[in-house]
């Protein structure tokens, strides 16, 4: 399958990933991975990115979209995929379908997950990350480690994203609302939208996407 997964900053688009992921057996591409982990290797496109991504912008199509077409174009990807946190924008969004269409393919849909925004404020206050995937998430209140600041999964050190600082996720929900937010209606314009809310557990949510996809989770790896 090819999804595209969307929604504001911190409505759990990671979390979900790593288990809609795990069970349809595509990857998981974060274009915010991507350039996270260029930014602690200290590539050129790291340096690029790096003061856009601390001011709560979107780094430029220009550096973003090839970044996502070398990421799709590995072999892993030729199945299917699951995006998240790209498209984030109209231009990205019609990039998106020319690279599709190039290959014969399509987008099977795009799940929409629809958070509060005070909901959301307080999943991105308590967001820590492992410094080795963002798939692995923990919130300090509602999904604790077992041991503070060490990732169950890889052991892994927790962190605070820069970027998840008070001032930067005020900034990010406005690009959200008049970037991002756009590209809902471009997809519902070809019935591709799928919209839940992901509020609840997060198991809770799973479910409800998986639903929401009209996937057999039994069936599924
Ligand atoms: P996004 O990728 O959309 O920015 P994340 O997946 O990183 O969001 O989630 C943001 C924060 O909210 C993380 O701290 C995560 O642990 C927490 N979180 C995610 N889903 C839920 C949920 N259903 N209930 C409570 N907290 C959640
Ligand atoms: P995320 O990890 O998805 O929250 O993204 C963190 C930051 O990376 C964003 O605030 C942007 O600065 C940047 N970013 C991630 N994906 C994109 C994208 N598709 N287009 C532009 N900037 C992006």
């Amino acid at each position: 399958m090819r999804i595209v997964l969307v929604g504001p900053p911190g409505a759990g688009k990671g979390t979900q990933a790593a288990f809609l992921a795990k069970n349809l057996s595509i990857p998981h591409i974060s274009t915010g991975d991507l350039f996270r982990a260029n930014i602690s290797q200290g590539t050129e496109l790291g340096k690029r990115a790096k003061s856009y991504m601390d001011a709560g912008n979107l780094v430029p199509d220009e550096v973003t979209i090839g970044m996502a077409r070398d990421r799709m174009a590995q072999a892993d990807a030729e199945g299917g995929f699951l995006l998240d946190g790209f498209p984030r924008n109209v231009g990205q969004a019609e990039a998106l379908d020319g690279m599709l269409r190039g290959e014969g393919v399509a987008l099977d849909a795009v799940l929409d997950l629809e958070v509060p925004e005070d909901e959301v404020v307080k999943r991105i206050a308590g967001r820590r990350v492992c410094r080795n995937s963002s798939a692995h998430v923990y919130h300090v209140v509602y999904t604790p480690p077992k041991a503070e600041g060490v990732c169950d999964e890889c052991g892994g050190e927790l962190y605070q994203r820069d970027d998840d600082s008070e001032e930067t996720v005020r900034k990010r929900l406005e690009v959200y609302h008049t970037q991002t937010e756009p590209i809902i209606d471009y997809y519902k314009a070809q019935g591709l939208v799928v919209t839940i809310s992901a509020l609840g557990k997060v198991a809770e949510v799973t479910a409800r996407a998986m639903e929401a996809l009209q996937v057999d989770e039994a069936a599924q790896g």
